[in-house]
């Protein structure tokens, strides 16, 4: 264990940061805790931002914990609005913008990702919007109150959420999609159909292999030549990891903060945990970006242990769900460059797919068979690998493949 005279220095204060600090004084960590984030909120969990604010009610944010009670209950100094900007290994010391220094004996890097940008729409029409934080999410309310014309850039898992969102409160909606399919990465494309036609059912149209090249007056101009009208867009494009801090000890963070499974960066006592960490994973057989709740939160416990001096590798196949309408898809490990066995009837609208690489279970997805999915998350997790001839079996239970 950490001596009590010890200081950890936490960056970031998003779901990873906020769960980290209660994991450390949850294993009896005594000594001096300071989380410095750059919102001007205490932790909150990113999820409702996508569905239950968005909804017809007024629901308030959320917060993980109330800004004093971090302080008061869990005696750690949470600072708002104080992003890190410089960092200094052999000194352990971070700056913050507003030049206050703070030492770290270990400092974990929590800073999440930022949305990836598309540049060039801006002030020429529809007003252009994110999804990434409180702000954003209260803006886009009202905008979707507004009952405007919405274009959405991405068929992603943010995208497609803000898309129900919108087809709830009866905007004209339209998203416009790259790729030939909807969630290109994560879905095959029978499941990627039974999404857009349940959208398409709400009234949300799509336009695929193409994307916005530019603004209108009126609305967006497309690279296939077509416009259309809107009074808003909002991108969804995906994210990129932020990594400011890393940068500053040196660290190379396109892709992301390389760690090892303990969580540590090639920095000695600098850790990474959440959206920003580049991490194993065997189920994908290469380093990738986690970018779920369930990361932010497991990793950022197991890496708050690890800092403390446990040796335990955190190796959780990565696990997220996304509500469409009344569609729950839950989707683990890597659904890509595999061979797929449907289990269930996809027209009764509840079934689950798994992904197999030769003998190996690499990936598996359920729509609104989230029973499957549990036993299917504990046979990726215990590194399983049944017979493909049983799993094609709609007989079989899959509880068998666990002993
Ligand atoms: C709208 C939305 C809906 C989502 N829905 C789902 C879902 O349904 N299921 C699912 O599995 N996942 C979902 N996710 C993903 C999930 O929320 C993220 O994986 C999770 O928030 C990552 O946590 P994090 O702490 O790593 O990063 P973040 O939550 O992004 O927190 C990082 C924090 O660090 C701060 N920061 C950045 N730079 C600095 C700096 N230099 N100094 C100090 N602070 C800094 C940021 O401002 C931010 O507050 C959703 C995400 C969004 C945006």
């Amino acid at each position: 264990m950490l001596a009590a005279s010890a200081h950890i220095v936490i960056a970031g204060a998003g779901q990873a940061g906020g769960r980290a600090a209660e994991a450390l004084r949850a294993r009896g960590f005594q000594g001096g805790i300071t989380m410095l984030g750059e919102e001007a909120h205490p932790p909150y969990e990113r999820p409702q931002l996508s569905k239950d604010m968005l909804g017809t009610a007024d629901k308030p944010v959320t917060f993980i914990k109330q800004a004093r009670d971090w302080s008061s209950v869990l005696d750690v100094r949470l600072e708002t609005g104080a992003p890190v900007a410089d960092c200094d290994a052999d000194r352990r010391t971070v700056t913050t913008a507003d030049g206050r220094v703070f030492g770290f004996d270990r400092l974990l890097i929590a800073t999440g990702t930022r949305p990836r940008r598309l540049d060039g729409l801006e002030g020429r029409g529809p007003k252009v919007q994110y999804l990434r934080n409180v702000e954003d999410a209260l803006r886009f309310r009202k905008s979707i109150r507004d009952k405007s014309r919405i274009v959405i850039v991405g068929g992603g898992v943010i995208g497609l959420e803000a898309a129900c969102a919108a087809a709830k409160h009866g905007c004209r909606t339209t998203v416009i999609e790259n790729e030939p399919q909807l969630l290109a990465r994560a879905l095959p494309s029978l499941v990627s159909d039974i999404v857009a036609d349940r959208h398409r059912s709400h009234g949300v149209d799509f336009i695929f292999g193409t994307t916005v090249t530019g603004a209108t007056a009126g609305g967006v101009q497309l690279g296939n030549g077509a416009e259309i009208p809107a009074d808003l867009i909002l991108v969804g494009i995906g994210v990129e990891p932020v990594a400011t801090v890393a940068e500053r000890l040196g660290l190379l963070a396109t892709a992301g903060i390389a760690v090892d499974a303990c969580g540590r960066t090639a920095v000695p006592d600098v850790f990474c945990a959440g959206d920003a960490a580049l991490q194993w994973s065997r189920c994908h057989g290469r380093d990738i970006r986690v970018e779920t709740w369930a990361n932010a939160q497991n990793q950022a416990i197991a890496v708050a242990g690890n800092m403390l001096g446990e040796q335990k590798d955190y190796v959780d196949p990565p696990w997220f769900w996304t509500d469409q309408y009344d569609l729950n898809i839950q989707v683990a490990g890597d659904m890509c460059d595999s061979d797929h066995i449907v289990r269930g009837e996809p027209a009764s609208g509840r079934f689950s797919v798994i992904a197999m690489r030769g003998a190996d279970l690499v990936g598996a997805l359920s729509v609104n068979a989230a029973k499957d999915m549990a036993m299917l998350r504990r046979l990726l997790a215990a590194n399983k690998r049944p017979a493909r001839t049983d799993l094609e079996s709609p007989a079989f239970d899959l509880r068998a493949a666990l002993k």
